[in-house]
């Protein structure tokens, strides 16, 4: 993480006010929350709408923090403490950042797209780590605050770091990018999420593809999901940027799975033009695509294909993405709590259908929300999608949920659909389907927290 003077900080940044007497003082890693205070720490402050961390200020000082910033239309700075006064806090955190990473030597990865940044974050990082120091985003951290924070907790030797990058609208990927200067970019997929802010896919494909406009100078590889014609008619404008490279099923792209099998431990599968045999250990086909994406990143920093299984085999991917539990009644359960999209359910719905070794399959689904105008559209139509031959019961959740059950209900007989509004009761009918041979999938955009049912089902 970083470690400078505070000289040394203060010329990192726009700073306000003139600081003589603490100079020397040793600055390592930065926290914008008072009660995570690690020595050493630079606190940053923020002005909330609500909350205003400058009350922290001095707290933060006492428990350890060496130094704190103090955003300038804030009354009352204290006086005689190591304290940078500058115009806004976040702002500063974001200079910082952009100046530590132009100090480092370091080649940075960055990941965006719809669906699947974390988990291809997190792939790459395996396959990199086989020969190089790595560093990547913990968790989440994908915004215009976590990104930065996470550039200043890198250290100064790390060799790669791998970033995501995360978005609500417009202009973010492209300051994100133009802040991290990445080496090698990818694209995971274009889906629906954020269709409300943004209005059209292909308004969400041009904000992905704001990524390459902060590509490093010399570098590198642009690397996307070549299925998707929004991303591939997109790119033709940035032809001669950076190499390119392409990952999808279909047999066009640079890179696509041969011999693709999917189980419940996860996938194997092999690659166009290499005879090793790849075994991926999560689930859902969607992941084998994730894994293409980092295999051409890995790629890139030459790292030899049929090395790659010593990376994927220690995957572990951050929590309620596809985990695979164990209920109370023996029933298996895919944990996809985390989040939802239609692109994103599609694929879980995939999954749990084209698993074998299961007596009964069934799919507890919840609203997924801010897609906007169509969103009742969305839902009709992602009931209809759930194929009855392969799916034995829905449960739905919510308001947005019961559309679902209302589409599945077209092609579904009655009995086997079940719209909840409330958790208890979904919970207590479901347990009366469950058995050591039922598979249940459970999935809903995050402000359903449908983890709770699934906290229920456990043993
Ligand atoms: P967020 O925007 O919340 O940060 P993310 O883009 O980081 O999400 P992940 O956390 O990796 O995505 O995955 C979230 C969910 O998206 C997974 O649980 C899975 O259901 C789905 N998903 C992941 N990869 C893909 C993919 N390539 N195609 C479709 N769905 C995917
Ligand atoms: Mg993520």
């Amino acid at each position: 993480m970083i470690k400078r003077t505070l000289h040394q900080i203060q010329n990192m940044i726009k700073v306000e006010n003139e600081l003589i007497s603490f100079q020397e003082v040793s600055i390592e890693g930065v926290s914008i929350d008072s009660r995570k205070i690690t020595q050493g720490n630079l606190f940053i402050p923020f002005k909330g709408e609500h909350s205003d961390g400058h009350r922290f200020v001095e707290d933060a000082l006492k428990k350890g923090a060496a130094a704190a910033l103090w955003q300038k239309d804030v009354p009352n700075p204290p006086t005689n403490l190591p304290i940078l006064v500058v115009e806004d806090t976040l702002l500063a955190l974001q200079e910082l950042a952009r100046s530590y990473r132009n100090e480092l030597d370091v080649k940075v990865v960055g990941i965006t797209g719809s669906n699947g940044k974390t988990t291809v974050k997190d792939m790459t990082a395996n396959l990199l780590a086989l020969e190089y120091k790595v560093q990547k985003t913990e968790g989440n951290y994908n915004n215009h605050i976590g990104m930065p924070l996470t550039i200043l907790s890198l250290d100064e030797n790390t060799d790669i770091a791998v970033l995501e990058m995360g978005m609500s609208g417009r202009g973010e990927i492209e300051f994100l990018s133009k802040l991290a200067r990445p080496d090698v970019v990818a694209i995971t997929n274009i889906g629906e999420s954020h269709l409300q802010d943004l209005g059209s896919r292909e308004a969400i494909a041009q904000a992905k593809l704001e990524i390459i406009e902060g590509l490093n100078e010399n570098g590198g590889l642009i690397i996307y999901f070549g299925d998707e014609t929004l991303l591939r008619e997109g790119l033709s404008s940035y032809q001669g940027r950076a190499d390119i490279k392409t990952f999808g099923r279909i047999s066009t792209n640079d890179l696509y799975p041969v011999e693709l099998e999917t189980n419940q431990n996860g996938s194997t599968f092999k690659i166009n033009g290499v005879e090793t045999e790849f075994a991926l250990p999560v689930l859902g086909a969607h992941n084998v695509l994730n894994a293409l994406s980092a295999m051409l990143a890995a790629q890139y920093f030459h790292i030899p294909f049929h090395k790659m299984n010593d990376g994927f085999s220690s995957l572990k991917l951050t929590n309620m993405r596809m985990e695979l539990v164990e209920g109370k009644n023996g029933e298996k359960i895919i944990n996809d709590a985390y989040n939802a999209s239609p692109t994103s359910m599609k694929a879980a719905i995939d999954l749990v259908s084209n698993l074998p070794d299961y007596d009964r399959k069934i799919l507890v689904l919840g609203d997924m929300l801010e897609l906007g105008e169509k969103e009742k559209e969305f839902h009709v139509e992602m009931g209809k999608y759930i194929d009855p031959e392969k799916i034995d019961y829905v449960f739905t959740f919510g308001k947005l949920g019961a559309e679902i059950a209302a589409g599945a209900k077209t092609i579904f007989s009655a009995e086997r659909v079940f719209s909840y509004t409330e958790k208890p009761s979904l919970i207590e009918e479901l347990e009366k389907y469950t058995n050591d041979e039922t598979l249940v999938l459970v999935k809903a955009s995050r402000g359903m927290k449908l983890e709770e049912v699934v906290n229920a089902l456990l043993k």
